[in-house]
């Protein structure tokens, strides 16, 4: 299959560890940083393609040696000082600086952000080297270390547990640690003048006028928390932060550990609290269980898509079948065009990625019984917890929780153009 972004990622190496090391200021959107990568060569190398968006590169070394580089067109190229042979490992540094240029997708310009008092990081899928030097292909993940020095009034969160917090004249600096695999655009810095609480299981981060807005819109997250951890198996990461930017988002934004709601998402009524379980559900499918090709998204949105029909499920609201039914009406009204596991990059965030893909979820589920469809998604998380996922994987394994043929029904969901009909 061809991927999606063939201009990002690279299959001769992977890399094991970042260490970013970063200095923000604010008011001037400047960025400089240092980036260590540990990087394993999966065949011998003589140069390493790094994908690095417009920052200008000052200097590369690979183990602690000079090397030689040339960058353009979202492309960093190290000449290795001594070929790396398969299976080792070399480390390679990367010193940048410069106002961080967005990533420009089909979705407009991707992931490092200004906001109006700070910054957010939006790196889904395409946006991480508007920010680090990286392999930038969602099936690479490595564990991160996250370094950022900025203005002391500024809070900054990353992903990960804050292990310091070191206080200089007039600036601070917050170290993050992400022990856990995690995908290139899923790392995130979000910087902002925020309240940081431990609130329902979770950190919130917001701009303090807006407190009880958050507290009541998020109030049912540690319900949800506990449904998903009944119906998914255990919460994947070490913690959970909310953070409402003082910025309006178009949709909110998943990071490892993290989603990234807008000022305008929250009214103090909960008009948004679907979105709440979608970010939170793609901590499990997205975040803790990665594709491997982005061709397999509906393994991340139609699950977190799902994952808003059972919340609505159990909080007293239509239940999940009543929502595909809505759904059924609405896409067969479409032109019969979109294959589910194969959309396309341009309609990799089509909302037929979302509704069919939770569709055929609950169409699974209808033809495996409650109890076998939710052993085999919590079989599922626990297999493949940390790690990267493909249709075909997921095919296989819900096929060894019933005794019942389901590759035609998911056959005809993920790969016919037509929409199937009812069961
Ligand atoms: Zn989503």
């Amino acid at each position: 299959m061809t991927p999606y972004f063939p201009g990002h990622g690279d299959h001769r190496y992977g890399v094991t560890h970042y260490d970013l090391r970063l200095a923000y200021r604010v008011p001037a959107n400047r960025l400089d940083g240092t980036a260590r990568l540990t990087v394993s060569a999966a065949q011998t190398l003589s140069v390493l393609d790094l994908d690095f968006g417009k920052l200008r590169v000052s200097g590369v070394t690979v183990d602690g040696s000079f090397a030689r580089y040339v960058h353009g067109q979202g492309k960093l190229r190290v000449t290795l000082p001594r070929a790396l042979p398969a299976g080792e490992q070399a480390v390679v540094e990367v010193r940048y600086s410069g106002k961080p240029v967005a990533v420009a997708s089909p979705w407009g310009g991707l992931g490092w952000e200004e906001l109006s008092d700070g910054a957010l990081v939006a790196g889904q899928p395409i946006g991480a080297p508007s920010w680090f030097p990286c392999n930038d292909r969602p099936g690479d993940k490595a564990s991160y270390r996250i370094s950022v020095t900025t203005a002391s009034p500024y809070q900054v969160i990353a992903n990960g547990v804050l292990v310091a917090r070191r206080r200089g004249a007039g600036s601070t600096t917050w170290i993050y640690d992400q022990a856990e695999p995690t995908a290139s655009y899923l790392a995130s810095v979000q910087i902002g003048r925020y309240q940081i609480s431990e609130y329902g299981g979770a950190r919130l981060a917001h701009p303090a006028r807006l407190a009880t807005r958050v507290r009541y819109d998020f109030a049912r997250q540690d319900q949800m928390m506990a449904l998903f951890g009944d119906l998914f198996g255990p919460y994947p990461f070490a913690g959970y932060t909310v953070v409402v930017a003082d910025d309006d988002l178009e949709i909110p934004v998943e990071a490892q550990g993290m989603s990234i709601f807008g000022r305008n998402h929250v009214n103090g009524g909960r008009g948004s609290e679907r979105l709440v379980a979608h970010e939170l559900a793609h901590q499990w499918f997205g975040n803790s269980l990665t594709v491997a090709c982005w061709s397999d998204i509906w393994l991340q949105e139609g699950f977190a898509a799902y994952a808003e029909w059972l919340w609505s499920e159990a909080s007293g609201g239509p239940s999940a079948g009543d929502h595909a039914q809505r759904w059924r009406q609405r896409l067969a009204q479409l032109p019969q065009d979109f294959v589910l596991a194969d959309p396309g990059a341009s309609k990799l965030f089509d909302d037929r990625v979302y509704k069919r893909g939770a569709m055929t979820l609950h169409a699974l589920r209808g033809a495996m019984g409650d109890e076998a469809f939710f052993a085999a998604l919590r079989a599922w998380t626990a297999e493949h917890r940390h790690g990267t996922v493909t249709t075909r994987e997921f095919a296989g394994h819900v096929q060894r929780h019933t005794p019942r043929q389901v590759g035609p029904l998911l056959s005809a969901w993920l790969h016919d153009k037509a929409l199937p009909g009812p069961t």
